[in-house]
């Protein structure tokens, strides 16, 4: 890869990044919640639904959030966004630590034929 087509992906990807607004991490979970009297539903056993969105951070604490079912498909596609920004993010940092590697690399180059 040379200089110009990492400069070129790096500022492909920043281009990318601009629409963060809307970005949530967690995972999706589904849930099952049973009543202990008075349900028909529950003394069937079968028990309602409920979705979560979990998020976990430093020292294993973990915050827990009930989602309405019509909250579900955009908090699924602001997990997506989350993971992509992130994969972007890195993809960036990445291309930056080459273009680094290559300045070095150049100096080193210029120093020798001095
Ligand atoms: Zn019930």
């Amino acid at each position: 890869m040379t200089r110009d087509q990492a400069i070129r992906k790096r500022d492909r990807l920043a281009a990318k990044l601009s629409p963060s607004s809307g970005i949530l991490r967690g995972s999706l979970l589904q849930r099952t919640i049973h009543h202990s009297s008075g349900c028909l539903k529950c003394a069937r056993g079968e028990g309602h639904p409920l979705w979560v969105l979990t998020v976990g951070y430093p020292g294993g604490k973990n915050r827990q959030v009930s989602l309405r079912p019509d909250q579900v498909p955009q908090v699924r596609k602001a997990i997506e966004q989350y993971h992509e920004f992130k994969r972007n993010l890195e993809a960036i940092s990445e291309l930056n630590q080459f273009l680094l590697r290559l300045d070095r690399e150049e100096s080193k180059e210029q120093e020798r034929q001095a």
